[in-house]
């Protein structure tokens, strides 16, 4: 299938404003005959939710928590980016636009790219009137900081707890229609499959989380909004329910999964303190606007931060990157703190860890605005720690936050399967091979408020549907398939637990498909992959049944699709041979350690379909182009 991502034509600029224009409507009289399901309740669909319902759309929403708020979202921490240039510094869209590209080391579409920082204004408007208490500076202005990879202040903050406040907007908005009658609300469901009928999405097959029972719903067409899959690697900074199990589904039912490889490691994270941890802390990026990151000189020095003297400190991205110093992008700030440990200069009893320290922050602007800042953080990492960072350093070390990676879109954001929509981080869209912080709330918010309530209309008006319901085969069989699955976990009957396989799955990619990759390691991995998913069907235990709350069983199911979608990572992983953002090939690299791109070969989105069990996925190609910026080597020196 040739892969045709409708990029509209005309100038950048003009491209968003021009397809809207082209988008056929669907009448407001004639919304009210339309169902659409959407699977999530992030910010990406409850945005979404609200905003087709506020349309007349009749719509179903469904989410595995008990309420749409707990939903990952939630814990999004530092901010959210727009080009407002409140700060004067000399912000546009366009530089926006410019930054995200090159901080996705120029693997993303131009067209996405240019739509997103356009529309990052209309977020912000949006969210302060729904009430979204953002930070404002002296004047009433809404207040601005920097985040890794610009060098303008564009992150809209409140405190550390952005994500919530954001969520809270959207949740409101969300229940307002469902008081009106326009949303259903489908908590503590879990989609188990999607319906695909005659060629297009028409519904979903789901599990009652508290009663097991296995339901059906259909619809027009399906928005996905099920989050990123960052918890392949078992220890992630994601919220413990998230997976990829709805998007692995629908990549199975004929979505293509685009650069499944293109994993975030976040440069600040609480480091690993035991085998037993099954959940990493971050610590926002935020705090790297005033804390300095830094490791001792001499390799294997014991002393405390304290003893240390200045002089023999090493502000290493302050030295190496002068322009960018501790902002620089994520990729490059994790690997830097991967070198240094490699170099035997990591601190803390596993010396798995550099510091971030906020001595000098504090010294100069005071104690009083640093709490006021970052207040919250540093309680949530006293609490977790026991150390106290207003008195000494934060020791942190990279951890898995966030997957590029995601199902195919057009710039729709319809996937290669005709009605199913595909929202937020569980798309792969926006952010190339390494995503700019705070640009991930902006891109969900985007996509949920801004862009599917156009593009969902203008596939609407353009397509017959033949009617489809719960009694027809299509949902009857796929229901049947998903019922036949779960026997087969719950008569597994082995020894095993789900977390333990986990937990090595986890490893396994960690060591060969994590910060830095070789083709030896690849290949290792994809063996061990296949070897332990065997395993897994044979030797887990799963215990309970499937007709009551049964969160083993939950995890066993996405555990298993884990198991299958680790191998595609490592298979796109390896089909990518050279090195850019995340994914750090290390036969790729500059004489300086950076990333080295082959743009010549590898200028494009790597976008894979399904090809039935245990058969080599197939491959497709969408070439990037690039009409507006210049292909760099990436540098923040
Ligand atoms: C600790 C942390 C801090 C972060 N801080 C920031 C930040 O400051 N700025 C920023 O821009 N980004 C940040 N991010 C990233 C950002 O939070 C996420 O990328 C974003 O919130 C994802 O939103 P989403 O709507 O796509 O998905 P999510 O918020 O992950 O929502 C997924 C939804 O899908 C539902 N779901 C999943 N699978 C199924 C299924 N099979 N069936 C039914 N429902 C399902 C879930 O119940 C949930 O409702 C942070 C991430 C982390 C982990």
């Amino acid at each position: 299938m040739q892969l045709d991502a409708k990029i509209p034509g005309g100038p950048l600029a003009q491209k968003w404003d021009r397809h809207r224009f082209e988008l056929k409507l669907v009448n407001p009289a004639n919304k009210r005959k339309y169902d659409i399901i959407v699977v999530g309740t992030g910010l990406a669909g409850g945005a979404a939710s609200a905003s087709l319902a506020e349309l007349g759309y009749n719509v179903k929403t469904f989410c595995i928590q008990d309420s749409p708020r707990r939903a990952h979202s939630i814990a999004a921490q530092g901010g959210i980016n727009a080009a407002k240039n409140y700060t004067n510094e000399g912000d546009s869209i366009w530089r926006l636009f410019y930054d995200t590209v090159k901080g996705g080391d120029f693997r993303a579409r131009e067209a996405n790219v240019y739509r997103l920082a356009q529309i990052s204004n209309n977020i912000i408007d949006q969210c302060v009137a729904q009430g979204v208490p953002f930070a404002r500076d002296y004047g009433g202005l809404l207040a601005n900081r920097s985040f890794g990879g610009a060098q303008v202040s564009r992150t809209f903050y409140a405190r550390g707890q952005t994500g919530q406040q954001l969520l809270l907007g959207a949740y409101s908005a969300l229940m307002r229609q469902v008081g009106l009658g326009k949303v259903q609300m489908f908590p503590r469901r879990e989609m188990l499959d999607l319906v695909v009928a005659n060629g297009q999405a028409r519904g979903i097959v789901v599990r009652n989380l508290i009663t097991g029972q296995i339901e059906t719903h259909a619809a027009h067409a399906v928005v996905l909004c099920t989050g990123g899959y960052g918890n392949v690697f078992f220890l992630s900074t994601n919220a413990m329910a998230s997976n990829v199990s709805a998007s692995f589904k629908a990549y199975k039912r004929g979505a293509y999964f685009a650069n499944p490889c293109f994993t975030q490691i976040h440069p600040t994270c609480i480091p690993v303190h035991g085998t037993y941890q099954s959940k990493l802390t971050l610590m926002s990026e935020s705090l790297r606007n005033d804390g300095r990151v830094w490791v001792p000189q001499k390799p294997g020095d014991n002393r405390s931060p304290q003893q240390i003297p200045e002089d023999e400190r090493d502000y290493y991205l302050e030295s190496k990157y002068p322009s960018f110093g501790n902002l620089v992008p994520r990729d490059v700030a994790s690997r830097n703190a991967k070198e240094q440990c490699d170099m035997g200069k990591g601190v803390g009893e596993t010396k798995l860890a550099v510091y971030l320290d906020f001595a000098d922050a504090i010294e100069r602007d005071g104690r009083e605005v640093i709490e006021r800042k970052y207040g919250n953080l540093f309680q949530m990492y006293e609490k977790i720690t026991g150390e106290d960072p207003y008195e000494t350093p934060m020791m942190i070390y990279p951890a898995v936050h966030y997957t590029m990676g995601g199902l195919w879109v057009d710039y729709n954001l319809m996937s290669t399967i005709d009605g199913l929509f595909v929202l937020g981080e569980a798309n792969f869209s926006d952010h190339g091979a390494n995503r700019l912080g705070a640009s991930a709330l902006m891109q969900g918010l985007a996509d949920g408020y801004f862009v599917i309530p156009y593009t969902i209309g203008g596939y609407i008006a353009r397509t017959s549907f033949s009617s489809v319901s719960p009694d027809t085969a299509a949902f009857k069989d796929t229901a049947r398939e998903a019922s036949d699955r779960i026997e087969k976990l719950l008569s597994i009957n082995g020894k095993r637990t789900v977390d333990d396989f986990h937990r090595q799955l986890g490893q396994i990619m960690w060591d060969y498909c994590g910060m830095a990759r070789n083709n030896q390691g690849l290949e290792k991995a994809r063996g061990m992959i296949q070897e332990l998913r065997a395993e897994f069907w044979q030797n887990a235990t799963v215990p309970g049944d499937d007709k009551d709350f049964n969160q083993s069983l939950e995890r066993a199911g996405r555990v298993a699709d884990f198991m299958e979608f680790a191998e595609l990572m490592v298979i796109d992983a390896l089909a990518r041979q050279e090195s850019c953002g995340g994914h750090f090939n290390e036969a790729y690299q500059t004489e300086e350690n950076e990333a080295r791109r082959d743009d010549e070969n590898f200028c494009h989105v790597a976008a894979w379909s399904y090809s039935g069990p245990d058969k080599e996925p197939e491959f497709h190609k969408e070439p990037l182009i690039f009409e507006n910026v210049e292909l760099t080597q990436r540098s923040y020196k």
